[in-house]
This record gives structure tokens, sequence and C-alpha cells, in this order.
């Protein structure tokens, strides 16, 4: 597969959305009782090529979340020189696991235990530890990846026991729709997960204190994410603007 990635749209200014974006996550923060929550803004920057990704991170995205391994491959170097934290928040196909390990400091969308027992075995050949989030499908569309609500609580648990990973956080991929409850519904579903998870750990199976994140909502909704909880929201072409057909 040919990567086809744009470079930055003419006289895009990065640090203004930037500024623009995290204005909205501080008035949503205000208005949602969170008043210094610091939710943080993951950079999304899928489909950018290096210079472009590396120009957010200039311009003050310090945490960058890529979706393709093979995109994440090409541009990572770039983007540790530039001094970003990585995640990587797109499905990670089984053999291109290795590039998730070398790359990434946390991969968010851990929803098998294949696929984790895979990373954690990886890690622990490099010689590192792995963070990582349990991706959970809280819309139930079956186009969406992701363990159901209702296993994930156990899911997180095995994937913790795990000897290299930890387990930091929930991530979710919300409802694509303008129904407010409705989307807000399954973002409070992923809190409500969250919120057991530190509960159970006091029980001790296996520790998962560190596991408070909740990874949820994009550009067009994190207003909706905030307000149930989110700690970091996703934003793509609210920071980095839109491709154009070329
Ligand atoms: C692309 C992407 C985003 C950002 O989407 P925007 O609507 O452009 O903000 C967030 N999360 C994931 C998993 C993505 O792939």
């Amino acid at each position: 597969m040919a990567l086809d990635l744009a470079s930055s749209p003419a006289g895009w200014d990065y640090a203004s959305a930037l500024t623009r974006t995290q204005a909205r996550v501080v008035a949503a923060e205000s208005a949602s009782g969170r008043i210094g929550a610091q939710v943080r803004v993951l950079v999304a920057t899928k489909s950018w090529d290096a210079d472009a990704a590396v120009a957010a991170v200039r311009a003050g995205a310090s945490l960058v979340g890529e979706s393709r391994l093979q995109e994440l491959d090409v541009k990572a170097p770039a983007l540790r020189a530039a001094g970003a934290r990585i995640h990587v928040i797109g499905q990670v196909q089984r053999n291109k696991a290795h590039l998730a390990v070398r790359h990434a400091d946390c991969v968010q969308t851990v929803d098998s235990l294949a696929l984790a027992e895979r990373l954690s075995r990886l890690s622990g050949d490099a010689g590192r530890e792995l963070d990582v989030m349990i991706q959970v499908n809280v819309s139930g569309e079956d186009t969406k990846a992701g363990v159901s609500p209702d296993e994930a609580l156990d899911f997180a648990v095995a994937v913790q026991s795990l000897p290299a990973l930890q387990v930091t956080g929930f991530m979710t991929i919300g409802l694509h729709s303008e129904d407010e409850s409705a989307v807000r519904a399954g973002y409070r579903r992923l809190r409500e997960i969250r919120d057991r998870a530190l509960i159970v750990s006091e029980r001790a199976q296996a520790d998962l204190r560190g596991a408070w994140e909740l990874s949820m909502g994009m550009s067009g909704d994190l207003e909706w994410a905030i307000v149930e909880g989110a700690t970091m929201v996703r934003v793509g072409t609210g920071v980095m603007g839109s491709r154009r057909p070329h």
C-alpha cells in the first residue's frame, strides 16, 4: 500500500489552530465544572507528511497520535527529534505490532488478548515497558473496533497482568452522530468502566490504579466528551486543517 501523505495547507497556522482548540477545551472544562482538569489534546496527524506533523509539534502539540503503523514508521524519527510523545490510535495488525513497540509511547487500541500478548512479548524482548489503553466499542456499531463494554473490565485485568504492559486507561471512538444524548451516553459508559476499574484494582487481581485516562472526543464533539470526563481528546482536522484533493 503506497502512502499518500499530504503536505501542509498553504499558509496554515498551526499555532493559531492549536490555540483555538485549547480554548475550546478550557471553555468545556469550565462549562462542565472541571476547571483546571487539564484535559490533554492529542493531535491526530494521520495522512499528513512528517513536515506537517513536525510543524504541529513545533507549534506546541507535544502529544501526537498516529493511526497507521506504516505511516508511523516513516514519521516517527522526525516526530521524536521534535520532542513529541507518540500514541498509536489506529488498529494494530499482527505483522505491524513491532512498529508500535519500536516507535510508540502508548498503544491506545488494544482490543484482543492476542494483540496484548504480542505487544507484551515484543516489549519484553526490547527491554521496555509499553503503556496501553483498552479500546472499548461503546456505540455497539459492528464497524468499530474495541471490546464490548461488558467485557472491558475483565479484559483490562488480563492485559494488566501481562509482564511488559501498563494499562493507563480506556479509549473509545464515539458514535458518529449529531444526537448529543446518544453520543454522551457512550462516553459516560466509558467513564463508568474506568471508575469501576479503579475500584476493582483495590481487590488486587491486577493493579489497575494507573488506568485513569479516558481518551475520548474528537474535533467535532470534544465538548461532549469533556463533560463526560475525558482526560484526553484526539483532535485531527481542528489542528491540522482539512486535506484537499490534489
Ligand atoms: C483521525 C482520528 C481522530 C481525529 O479526528 P478529527 O475528526 O479529525 O478530529 C481521532 N481519533 C482517531 C482514532 C482518529 O483516527
